[in-house]
């Protein structure tokens, strides 16, 4: 991050230096460093302000499937009864106030062998890139404290729709929290139905991937439940296992 904060500082400067004698490199110099931060925080996949895992390591034919935006009281018992018959493990990347508000839920996935995961705790979608420090903080923290009153100690977080923050590295680490991204998401809110979801989060899919779909109101509603159980129907019939893998198993990007 420190080497993208310096390019950006000495681009500025020269451009300063150069200012109307050379106007096209000045302009150059001004906003070359600016987009290139604009990738590293706004791209889901970008490394250069913090690493975010993108797969695991496994001989086996194993996936982890990772569902984002619960828990929500309408999918969430549906979702832990479908992933119980085929017999497959998830995360869930919860929103905070979503937690707050149905603590019961957060149990039945625990005591269904599932994993909970921090997902922010409002879900700032177009705003977390430019919270504060202080802010960021309160997302972080309070969200953690919602999780923490019912029993569980999140270790991974994964930001909304994958957007960072200049200073989300940091404050992850202070929380010893894990960046969790993935290798293919399903886009539920594009264009399609649930087999279109299905084909994008399944295309070309192998073993290690990490694959990202969403559930609640966000998710439409001829789609929502179904592309969770047509994909789990598909990675059976294609041979694969879903499970939740341990820290050692992430790949640093
Ligand atoms: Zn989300």
């Amino acid at each position: 991050m420190w080497f993208l904060l310096i390019l950006n500082f000495a681009g500025k400067v020269a451009a300063w230096l150069l200012g109307a004698a050379e106007p096209a490199a000045a302009a150059f110099l001004w906003l070359t460093p600016d987009a290139l931060i604009a990738y590293h925080l706004f791209v889901p996949h970008a490394q250069g302000l913090m690493r975010n895992a993108r797969r695991f390591s496994t001989p086996r034919r194993e996936v982890w499937l990772t569902i984002d935006d619960g828990p929500d009281p309408q999918d969430t018992p549906r979702l832990l009864e479908l992933l119980a018959r085929y017999d497959a493990r998830a995360t869930f990347f919860v929103i905070g106030e979503n937690a707050q508000a149905r603590p019961g839920l957060i149990q039945a996935i625990v005591n269904a062998g599932h994993e909970v995961a921090h997902h922010t705790h409002t879900h700032p979608v177009g705003s977390f890139w430019c919270a504060s420090p202080a802010r960021l903080a309160r997302e972080l923290d309070t969200g953690l404290a919602v999780l923490r009153a019912s029993g569980v100690a999140p270790t991974r977080f994964r930001p909304p729709v994958g957007i960072k923050n200049l200073w989300l590295a940091s404050a992850l680490k202070r929380r010893g929290l894990v960046c969790v991204g993935w290798s293919a998401r399903g886009l539920e809110r594009r264009r399609g139905d649930a087999d279109d979801v299905v084909g994008r989060v399944l295309r070309g899919v192998k073993a290690g991937d990490i694959l990202l779909l969403h559930e609640g109101p966000r998710v439409p509603a001829a789609i929502r439940i179904v592309a969770i159980e047509r994909t789990l129907k598909k990675l059976r019939e294609l041979g694969f296992t879903c499970i939740v893998p341990t820290a050692g198993q992430l790949i640093d990007p």
